[in-house]
């Protein structure tokens, strides 16, 4: 039997990667239900996976903020189970804090942590009654370190640090391993896709002169990181079936094999002066 696999957020960036790895496993091994919010995005994926048997990949429309999306999806997966959910879909947000709307605000929390929360909701009562299963999250640095200019994107991701942390200890004794795949830069859709002030934006206007100067420089930061550091989906693909494959999963993958160093300054020198200072 094949491992049912269903994937949010396929349209591009690593659930798209993820998507054509699994469903073009040379052995076979997993039937991939890779979602997308708009079906209209799915060109890219079927020109990755072209050559394949039809057998081994279905596309599912899912948006991670709607509950009724969310079942529709369940219900349309053939073998009725599901063995591997990967929660993957997110979006990013950056700017001055003050500039940031309300509706901006809700949108990230509505999709990076409501959605996996609400994704992993909708699929939990049939793994625990299979009494197995494994569920990935696509994790972030943001989500263990904060990030000047991220205020908001990194409180998603910590928060879905916390309720990922406090669901595996129960998940325990159901046999169902949750992991995070923590991942830095990677060369994905996320820059464009990111809800971002611009240094024309009027909004922008209203800020103050030192803050619009650190995030000039953060932008730039920002634009060299990605392009000196980022890693390919292909890396993060691997990192992926490493929680796959193991029969006893970690909790938490670091993509770059390694803990960041100032993630490591947070956890050995936790009142956090040396962190602000180092970042
Ligand atoms: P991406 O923008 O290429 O992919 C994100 C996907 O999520 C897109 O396909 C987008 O359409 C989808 N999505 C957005 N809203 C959705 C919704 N409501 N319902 C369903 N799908 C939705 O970027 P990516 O880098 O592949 O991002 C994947 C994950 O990796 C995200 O959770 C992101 O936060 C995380 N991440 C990315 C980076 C990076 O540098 N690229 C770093 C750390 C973590």
């Amino acid at each position: 039997d094949k491992k049912v696999v269903l994937i949010t957020g396929c349209s591009s960036g690593i659930g798209l990667s993820l998507a054509v790895r699994l469903a073009s496993d040379p052995n076979k091994t997993f039937k991939v239900y890779a979602t997308m919010r708009n079906l209209a995005k799915k060109e890219r994926l079927l020109e990755c996976v072209k050559s394949l048997h039809k057998d081994t990949l279905d596309i599912l429309q899912m948006d991670v903020t709607s509950r009724q999306s969310i079942l529709d999806a369940r219900d349309r997966v053939v073998e009725k189970r599901v063995d591997i959910l990967v929660s993957n879909a997110g979006v990013g947000l950056m700017g001055p804090l003050e500039v940031l709307s309300l509706d901006s605000m809700r949108q990230i929390l509505e999709v990076n942590l409501l959605g996996t929360i609400q994704t992993i909701q909708a699929f939990l009562p049939e793994m625990k009654a299979q009494g197995q299963g494994r569920i990935l999250v696509t994790g972030s640095t943001g989500g263990l370190q904060g990030l000047p200019f991220n205020e908001v994107y990194c409180a998603s991701k910590f928060a879905i640090e916390g309720a990922c942390e406090s669901l595996a200890v129960l998940l325990q004794h159901f046999n169902i391993h949750l992991s995070l795949i923590e991942c830095g830069p990677v060369n994905t859709d996320f820059l464009v896709n990111l809800q971002k002030a611009e240094l024309g934006d009027t909004c922008l206007q209203q800020v103050d002169a030192l803050t619009l100067s650190l995030y000039e420089k953060y932008l730039q930061h920002c634009g060299s990181v990605f392009q000196n550091a980022a890693q390919d989906t292909e890396d993060i693909v691997k990192v992926f079936l490493d929680a796959i494959q193991s029969p006893s999963p970690a909790f938490r993958y670091f993509t770059s094999g390694v803990v960041p160093p100032l993630t490591r300054l947070k956890i050995s020198e936790p009142d956090g002066k040396r962190y602000i200072s180092a970042l």
